[in-house]
Order: structure tokens, then C-alpha cells, then sequence
């Protein structure tokens, strides 16, 4: 099957080609032809699956059909949980797009808003955005959202885990009623299933990735190593095996930080990126690592979601992550759209029971490797970690269920990626919090 098979217009194939890509993924062979059938859609994919293209290009020509927006209105609405995402979505509307005399553009918090004011005054065909600003701006009436026709939740679960729910709500409830929504979620829990019950209408239902697989063509392996001993080895398999394109996670912005000072000292070129950043020192940091020329980028789950680095060699959990989930979603960021990677975990003996949390959630057993050198002590005893929540599958976590900073809405405000606290209360390697109301 190619594109053109999918009922696609000639300008979004051309767009399409240029981009290099000849057979649709399965997650675009079964997303295209439903909304273009105008219908609602809830896909379980994760990124990686070429998603956002599923989605995309089947909106992009039921907004070429019709009729252009007025003053301040927006005519697709794309909601995801990180200002990378949102920014990535972006581009591919705009690549897409760019045949098409279609109007889009993209708003998130931790910039200044008059640029944002200014781009949505004349009209919008498509809004791609973080719900904090976006309510910002709806609720200041520079935004008009009552005529939106097609509302695309991205990474839903993600958007979910990071408080947005009240957002969220506040957003839908100025949407007008009738209109195509299309969630997209890589994970479904209880929360997802109550929002889609909620919010879509007979949708069709596409699984791409069974839930809570990992890809298939990524070669996962943990090595076994002491807490203390976890930067050289890093340094070691780095330099080692020429890996020129890692991007390494840590749990903690510290940690990310602390890791890429040493890794520098080294001489191996790393720059962290986490929420803290600015927003140019983390588009810094990445386009010079999707250019190549930084050789390891260190990231914290939430700034790392939805980084679309095409053929990802290598990605490095230097911790493993608190939720088992994000196992899936950190390593989904190598071997993308059938392109090989590989994925290693660094494991010490406090982590022991987070690692058998992610086994049972992706139903089987990581290959164990010791690099010689680094062998780790028989003896070592376990200690709890920087967040004190290391304990996985004891149910000794911390932390977990306070509701701490969350609530009205108000405190919800420009949070895309300004905090890594722990808010979720998914399953997986962790303590046993209770869950969060939708
Ligand atoms: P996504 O899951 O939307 O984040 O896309 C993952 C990656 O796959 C992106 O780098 C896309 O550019 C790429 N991609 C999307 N569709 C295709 C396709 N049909 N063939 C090859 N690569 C694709």
C-alpha cells in the first residue's frame, strides 16, 4: 500500500514524498482513511509509530475542504503535554502542510505571549499547544476555540500524568459540541479510558504497539554495576564502542546536570535538557544534537517526551525510571519507524525492584550483561535514591498520592515541563499510591 491508496490529495503526496517516506506505517494505514471519514478515533500508539503523520495529513485535507477561519478562531486544535511536542507537531504540520495555503502555529508556556497574541489574531487553521497557555490566552479572549471542528488530544496519557486534566476540562467545556476528536495515548489506564468515554463518540479504535510493548527492533540489555561506579562505565561503553549519538536519561534535573559536567570533563561533548533550562538553551541543546554535533544529550522523562530524533542510535537509562511505564516511552525513542537501535540500562542494586516492575510490565526478561571492570559488589546493600522513592515493587515509595500542587487549575498554569514530581499513580516497579481522580 502506498500513500496515495489512502485517499490523500495531491499536494499533501507530494508533500509526503518529499519527506522521503514511500509506505504508510500501519498506525497511518488505519488512522488516514478513518478521519478522513470524519469520524472519532482512539489510537494506542506510541511515538515512533509516525502518529503524528497518522493524524496530520487526514486533517490537514478535511481543513483544505472547508471554509477559512475568522478573527481569533481556530479550526484544529492539537493539545500535548510538552512545548518539544508541541513544537515537533509544528513542523510536521507545517511540512506537510506546505502546499496547502493553510494557516497553523504553535503556542506553549515559558515564552512571552505577544508573538503567540499576535500569530492567533487573524486566524488559525490549525493550534498546536500545551493546555496551560492556551487556557491563558482563551480565558484573556485572545483565543477563540468556538468553532473548533477538529480537537486532536496528543499523548493523552503524558498530558494526564502531568496535571493537565483540569485544563483539560476548562478547554473542552468552551469547544463547541460538535466536532472530531482524535486521541492519541501510548498507555491506557482508567483515567484515559474515563476521558475517551467522555469525550469521543463511537470512535474507531486502532492499536498499533500492543499496550505497554517495547519496539521490537530496539536491542535491550541492563548492565549490572555499582551506584558509585554508574558515570565510568557510561564513559566506558561511550567511548568504547564510538557511540556517537546517546541521549541518556537521569531521574532528576540535578542528576542531568551532574552528568553532563562530568561527561564534559571527559571530553565527551553532552549538554543536559530539562525543564529548568530556558526555552532557547534547550532548542540549543537539541538541534545540536540532532545535527550531530553533540554527542550526548542527558534529558529527564518529561523534558526528553516526545523528542523526535529520527534513527536514534543509542538511548542510556543511567536510572532506571520510578514509573515502568516510562521504560517504554524513553527507549521508544530509539529504533523509530523500523531503523534499529539500542537501548541500555545502567542497574545498581537499588534498582532491583524497579527492574522487575518494567519486566512484568513489558512481559519479559532483559538480557543481563557485566562489563568487565565494572563488576559489581555482591555485597552492596540497597540505599533509597535522590527522590527517596527507589524502592521498587516493596511499596516503601514516598511521595506518592500528597496531591501537593495540584487542584484549581490556577497551579496548573505553565507547568509543561517546569516540574519532574512524581504526579502519577500508574502501576509499574513503584510504591502503591492510590489513584488520582479524573
Ligand atoms: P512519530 O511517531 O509521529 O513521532 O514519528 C516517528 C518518526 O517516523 C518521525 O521521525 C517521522 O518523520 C517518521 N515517519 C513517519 N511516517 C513515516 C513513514 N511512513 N515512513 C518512514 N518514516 C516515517
Amino acid at each position: 500500500m502506498t500513500f496515495s491508496d489512502l485517499g490523500l490529495r495531491a499536494e499533501l503526496l507530494r508533500a509526503v514524498e518529499a519527506q522521503g517516506y514511500t509506505i504508510p506505517t500501519p498506525i497511518q494505514r488505519q488512522a488516514i482513511p478513518a478521519v478522513l471519514e470524519g469520524g472519532d478515533l482512539l489510537a494506542s500508539a506510541q511515538t515512533g509509530t509516525g502518529k503524528t503523520a497518522g493524524f496530520t495529513l487526514p486533517m490537514l485535507q478535511r481543513l483544505a475542504d472547508g471554509p477559512r477561519p475568522g478573527r481569533r478562531e481556530v479550526r484544529a486544535l492539537v493539545l500535548t503535554p510538552t512545548r518539544e511536542l508541541a513544537a515537533q507537531v509544528g513542523e510536521s504540520v507545517a511540512d506537510y502542510g506546505r502546499h496547502l495555503t493553510l494557516k497553523s502555529h504553535v503556542i506553549f508556556g515559558g515564552v512571552g505571549q505577544q508573538p503567540q497574541v499576535d500569530a492567533i489574531r487573524p486566524g488559525l487553521d490549525v493550534l498546536i499547544a500545551t493546555p496551560g497557555r492556551l487556557l491563558d490566552l482563551q480565558q484573556q479572549k485572545h483565543v477563540d476555540l468556538t468553532k473548533v471542528e477538529i480537537l486532536v488530544l496528543d499523548e493523552a496519557d503524558r498530558m494526564l500524568d502531568m496535571g493537565f486534566i483540569h485544563d483539560i476540562k476548562k478547554i473542552l467545556k468552551v469547544l463547541p459540541p460538535k466536532r472530531q476528536n482524535l486521541l492519541f495515548s501510548a498507555t491506557f489506564s482508567d483515567e484515559i479510558q474515563a476521558l475517551a468515554n467522555k469525550l469521543l463518540d463511537r470512535p474507531a479504535m486502532i492499536e498499533v504497539a500492543r499496550r505497554n510493548t517495547t519496539a521490537e527492533t530496539v536491542d535491550q540489555a541492563i548492565y549490572r554495576v555499582d551506584r558509585e561506579k554508574k558515570r565510568e562505565l557510561l564513559a566506558h561503553l561511550i567511548s568504547q564502542h564510538n557511540w556517537h549519538q546517546v541521549l541518556v536519561f537521569t531521574r532528576t534535573k540535578h542528576g542531568a546536570n551532574r552528568l553532563a559536567e562530568q561527561l564534559s570533563k571527559q571530553e565527551i561533548p553532552a549538554m543536559a535538557i530539562h525543564g529548568n533550562k530556558s526555552q532557547s538553551a534547550r532548542t540549543k541543546a537539541l538541534s545540536a544534537f540532532k545535527s550531530g554535533d553533540l554527542q550526548v544529550l542527558v534529558a529527564t522523562d518529561i523534558a526528553a517526551r516526545g523528542l523526535d530524533i529520527s534513527e536514534l542510535p543509542h538511548v542510556v537509562n543511567f536510572e532506571l525510571p520510578n514509573v515502568a511505564e516510562d521504560y517504554v516511552h524513553r527507549i521508544g525513542r530509539t529504533g523509530r519507524a523500523g531503523s534499529e537501535g539500542q537501548a541500555v540500562s545502567l542497574v545498581c542494586v537499588d534498582e532491583h525492584g524497579l527492574l522487575k516492575g518494567i519486566e512484568r510490565l513489558i512481559k519479559r526478561d532483559l538480557e543481563k550483561r557485566i562489563e568487565p571492570g565494572f563488576e559489581p559488589d555482591p555485597n552492596a546493600k540497597p540505599e533509597p535514591s535522590e527522590n527517596g522513592r527507589n524502592r521498587g515493587g516493596g511499596g516503601r515509595g514516598q511521595g506518592r498520592g500528597n496531591g501537593q500542587g495540584r487542584g484549581n487549575g490556577q497551579g496548573q498554569r505553565g507547568r509543561d515541563e517546569q516540574s519532574q514530581a512524581p504526579r502519577r499513580r500508574r502501576g509499574g516497579g513503584g510504591g502503591g499510591g492510590g489513584r488520582r481522580q479524573a
